[in-house]
């Protein structure tokens, strides 16, 4: 295994690869160009000095605002072998929250193009000590041949999604960010004769670290696009004849909802992992897509990827199983924190077992730290339930649970059971207050219908009555365009239950 000989850093396995696949593809951005690995490795160095050059030392953070691209890579790369710090921001990110995370960040320096240089042009007068880093020029740079980072050295600071909460920033060290790349290699079987096509953006780790630092760690191949187009999402795994890709949260959705057709199996997919994976998009990779094989992943920014699994031999529905060797994962009780029986639901729990394969800790929050970090376990604030030979189901974010008559409803359940019906391209459960006193949830939906469907909230409501247990049936249901998102496509719920309760608009009686 080429990961037994270098130290899990950045720059020591590009040089590997640049030695060993010289100037064999690393990547493809389509409408761009592409990248040797020994010109990557090149480029690292050259981009590593410019930097200096711009007044950026080791350790220093260096905010990236850029699509999915080369400069986006070659700075992953430089930064690297310099040894300083990447953050990569989102790009949809404006005004007071962009600003806030610019910020928060602590970065000396911001790269950014497009689009995002505007944004960033509004609001970096107001932040303290930030400066524009110009990658022009980057060409004339000599070759960079200063100290190695370590394995333990922050090597990203990445951002939550921001789902539950404000995002928070995650220190993560050059292992942890190996170790996801790692661990995509053995949950999917990747090998140098793969092509990763990259959905995500690359300021997600999903994008930066599963797909394309496995690419780098395995030696294969990576095929990007600007950003995520549903449309052009199977063409182009068929034009650049990919084998592998990922896809996160509502994308999934999106690429199935589009029109099917007879060209669908036309492709040289080996291997998908869409996260999260309910049933019915599982049979639609199989069935329409004839994709051989679907795994499913879990896991977070925070303590990596534990959770693994190929599906077809596993369990429908569930999240995976610790991938062993790097990870330990128990379900645990609240409270105590005991470690609870096979089909008892608590909170998924992960102790890695790499040193410095995990965050180091959230930026300028050592409570949430903390907080995160009891009893030498990570709380992941998800709820799951394993079975007797280890396999574990999501079953929902502690916050989303719904309390109702003594019961606790998932609402990922929920939206499953009533995603199944035809007509339904997305749906949200989530808890309202059911009286003034606060203490009890009732469920309610919030459902977008597919374009060229209508129906009224009765239809969904009589659907719902029958595929779900009594206790968990909504009490209210709103047909509405669009789900509010984090720009990782995960729903808001927090957005949608605050309006809810402050808005008259939406049908507060049953059908
Ligand atoms: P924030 O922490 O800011 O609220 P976030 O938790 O969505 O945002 P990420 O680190 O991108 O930020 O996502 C991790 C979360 O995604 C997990 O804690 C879990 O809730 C969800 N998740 C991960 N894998 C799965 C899965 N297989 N099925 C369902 N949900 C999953
Ligand atoms: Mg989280």
């Amino acid at each position: 295994h080429l990961h037994d000989h270098h130290r899990w850093i950045l720059p020591e396995v590009l040089e590997a690869q640049a030695r060993r696949r010289g100037d064999s593809t690393f990547l493809t951005v389509i409408g761009e160009g592409s990248l040797s690995y020994a010109a990557a490795a090149r480029q690292a160095r050259q981009v590593a000095s410019h930097c200096v050059t711009a007044g950026i030392r080791p350790g220093d953070r260096v905010a990236v605002l850029l699509p999915n691209g080369l400069d986006f890579v070659r700075l992953w790369l430089g930064l690297g072998r310099l040894g300083a710090v990447i953050v990569p921001v989102n790009t949809g990110l404006t005004g007071d929250f962009l600003a806030h995370q610019l910020r928060d960040s602590g970065a000396r320096a911001v790269v950014s193009a497009g689009p995002a240089a505007e944004a960033v042009a509004d609001v970096i007068g107001g932040v303290d000590g930030l400066q524009m880093l110009d990658l022009d020029g980057w060409q004339h740079a000599p070759q960079y041949d200063g100290h190695l980072p370590r394995a333990s050295d922050t090597a990203c600071l990445m951002y939550t999604s921001g789902t539950t909460g404000p995002s928070k920033g995650v220190l993560m060290p050059h292992a942890h960010c190996y170790l996801f790349g790692l661990g995509s290699i053995e949950g999917l079987g990747i090998t140098e004769a793969d092509r990763y096509y990259v959905s995500m953006p690359l300021f997600h780790a999903n994008g930066l670290f599963m797909q394309l630092y496995a690419t780098l760690i395995a030696g294969a191949s990576a095929v990007l696009r600007a950003r995520f187009s549903a449309t052009s999402w199977l063409s182009d795994i068929r034009e650049h004849r990919c084998t592998v890709t990922n896809l996160l949260g509502a994308m999934s959705q999106f690429v199935i909802a589009q029109p099917s057709s007879s060209d669908d199996t036309d492709h040289g997919l080996r291997v998908i992992c869409p996260v999260p994976n309910p049933a019915p998009h599982e049979r639609a990779w199989r069935e329409r897509f004839a994709i051989p094989e679907v795994v499913t992943a879990y896991g977070m920014t925070e303590v990596n990827i534990p959770l693994y699994g190929r599906l077809g031999t596993a369990r429908p529905g569930t999240a995976g199983r610790a991938l062993e060797r790097w990870f330990e994962v128990e379900v645990r009780g609240p409270d105590t924190d005991d470690r609870l029986p096979a089909g008892q639901i608590g909170e998924i729990m992960v102790r890695p077992r790499v040193p410095f394969g995990f965050m180091s800790g959230y930026a300028g929050l050592p409570e949430a730290t903390v907080a995160a970090w009891r009893n030498f376990w990570f709380h992941t604030g998800d709820s799951g339930v394993m079975d007797e030979d280890g396999w574990i189901t999501f079953v929902d974010r502690t916050k989303d649970c719904i309390r109702r008559r003594g019961e606790n409803i998932s609402s990922y359940e929920v939206e499953n059971a009533v995603a199944s019906l035809e007509g339904v391209a997305e749906v949200a459960a989530y808890a309202v207050p059911a009286g003034a006193e606060g203490t009890e949830d009732e469920v309610m939906l919030a459902v977008v219908l597919r374009d060229d469907v209508s129906m009224d909230a009765g239809a969904v409501a009589a659907h719902a009555d029958m595929v779900l247990p009594r206790f968990a049936r909504p009490r209210y249901i709103e047909i509405i365009e669009a789900l509010p998102k984090t720009p990782t496509q995960k729903v808001r719920k927090q957005e949608l239950r605050t309006r809810a309760i402050t808005s008259s608009t939406w049908d507060r009686e049953r059908h």
